[in-house]
């Protein structure tokens, strides 16, 4: 294999790479200009995403659950409170 051949592969893996990080970017450009990602509470477990998935949890609600961004969009998760105020009150 020559050099060239060793320098044409360089460059195409040199733009693969640039690829990834445009697309990084973009994402971390959405992270720090916070823009958010709407979960509508849904029913008891699931959430509708405002990027158009339905995220069920098993208990509790993204919080509790500990998630920050969305695992469809990859922004910020903002609550969007039930209509009906979801009082707790499940005292066994
Ligand atoms: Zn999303």
């Amino acid at each position: 294999m020559s050099i060239i051949d060793d320098l044409i592969g360089l460059q195409e893996e040199a733009e693969e790479l640039h690829k990834l990080v445009v697309q990084i970017r973009e994402r971390i450009h959405r992270m720090l200009y916070q823009e958010w990602c709407k979960w509508t509470h849904d029913d008891e477990r699931c959430w509708k995403t405002e990027c158009g998935a339905a995220i069920c949890f098993k208990d509790g609600g993204p919080a509790e659950n500990r998630q920050k961004y969305c695992y469809h969009c990859g922004r910020i998760i903002e609550v969007v409170p039930a209509r009906e105020e979801d009082v707790d009150n499940d005292c066994d």
